[in-house]
């Protein structure tokens, strides 16, 4: 359900700009092959039906989602464009992908079986992706189903590979020499099977040297603003803003507490705000008591409970700050990342939880 447009109490601003800038930076650091725009779980929580057609207008041409119930709802925003599908074909589900021109990426032995048998069934190759397993043990080819497929080739009669990819464990993290131990593994199963592009790096991986290049770099989280390279400079820009108004400042005596369960006492005379912001909208519970908000650009610390709708904040050391101010969440100097440091998790799983009752603005 979209929020009705009215005065709003908490804000996301996405820059598409940004986004399409972002795109077109990791392109110039992956010059070896083509760079696909990674939309899946709505575009990172950001809306894939405004970021998608974006990247397209800008030249992308590979986009990736999880679900095909993804790809279909952007189908028709990139005509022409490889729309590939990363969680693979269910089955039942190949003729729906044949129909919309929808490429699965192929992860098993039985994936391949069932899409070549709809290749032979159309009367013509289907265009798919095969995904070889190095190492993060969810999906694609393990080493035993690769050696049956090498040694039996004919599995993919109807099958047309567009590309065979492989995806990294630990991409962010440049010394796991897991990232080598991908590589190689990655370039000898290339070796054995019918020639065709490779696909390797995501967001991180770009950014691992040239030896991780490949046909097509598939970045997601990069695109949206966070930090490939974790420890270092990020080299993307930010991408949104997002902020919640105070609905109330009030003032308590030391020794009070606030919110649920009392997890946070005042040990002075203090200012709460209360922010128009919960966990019902992805403010995630766990960062209760740790963390901050930003105000005139000065860190605001979190205090007690996220509860589902409000959250509190010390403002005691900001006389100026007043009922109907905003409090900056995510924007400039105030990463995704920081949130995800206060609640013990990732950029990613920040962004894909932004809510739904934010009232959205695409600038
Ligand atoms: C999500 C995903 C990506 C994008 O990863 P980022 O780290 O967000 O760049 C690339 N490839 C696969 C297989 C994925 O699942």
């Amino acid at each position: 359900m979209m929020p009705i447009e009215t005065v709003s109490g908490a804000e996301l601003e996405i820059d598409l700009a940004a986004i399409v800038a972002n795109w077109r930076a990791l392109g110039a650091a992956h010059p070896s092959g083509a760079t696909a725009g990674v939309v899946k779980a709505d575009g990172y929580g950001l809306g894939a039906a405004r970021i998608a057609p974006a990247l397209y207008e800008a030249g992308c041409r590979h986009f990736f989602v999880a679900h095909l119930s993804e790809a279909l709802a952007i189908r028709e925003l990139v005509p022409g464009a490889l729309l590939g599908v990363l969680n693979g074909p269910l089955p039942g589900s190949e003729a729906e992908y044949v129909a919309a021109g929808i490429m699965p990426v192929l992860g098993s032995l039985d994936d391949i079986f069932r899409w070549a048998a709809e290749g032979r069934r159309a009367g013509r190759p289907l265009d798919a992706l095969l995904h070889i397993d190095t190492g993060m043990n969810r999906l694609g080819l393990d080493a035993r189903q690769l050696a049956t497929l090498q040694a039996d080739p004919s599995r993919l009669d109807g099958v047309s590979l567009r590309y065979v990819m492989t995806h990294l464990v630990s991409a962010e993290e440049p010394d796991d020499p897991i990232n080598a131990r991908q590589r190689v593994a990655f370039a000898r199963a290339c070796a054995g099977l019918p020639s065709a592009p490779r696909s390797l790096a995501n967001s991180s991986g770009v950014f691992l040297g040239p030896e991780f290049a490949s046909e097509l770099a598939r970045p997601g989280a990069a695109l949206y603003g966070i930090n490939p390279t974790p420890g270092r400079p990020n080299p993307m820009r930010g991408v949104i803003r997002l902020r919640a108004r105070v609905l109330q400042v009030r003032e308590i005596e030391a020794g009070e507490s606030v919110g649920y369960n009392g997890i946070w006492t005042a040990a002075r005379p203090s200012r709460i705000a209360t922010a128009c912001v919960g966990y019902a909208d992805g403010w995630l519970r766990a960062q209760s008591g740790r963390g901050h908000a930003a105000f005139d650009g000065a860190p605001v610390p979190l205090v007690g409970r996220v509860s589902m709708d409000l959250t509190t904040y010390d403002v005691t050391d900001h006389p100026t700050l007043h009922a109907g101010d905003w409090l900056e969440l995510i924007g400039p100097g105030l990463p995704a990342e920081q949130a995800a440091l206060a609640a013990g998790t990732n950029g990613y799983e920040i962004l894909t939880s932004l809510g739904a009752r934010y009232a959205r603005r695409y600038v």
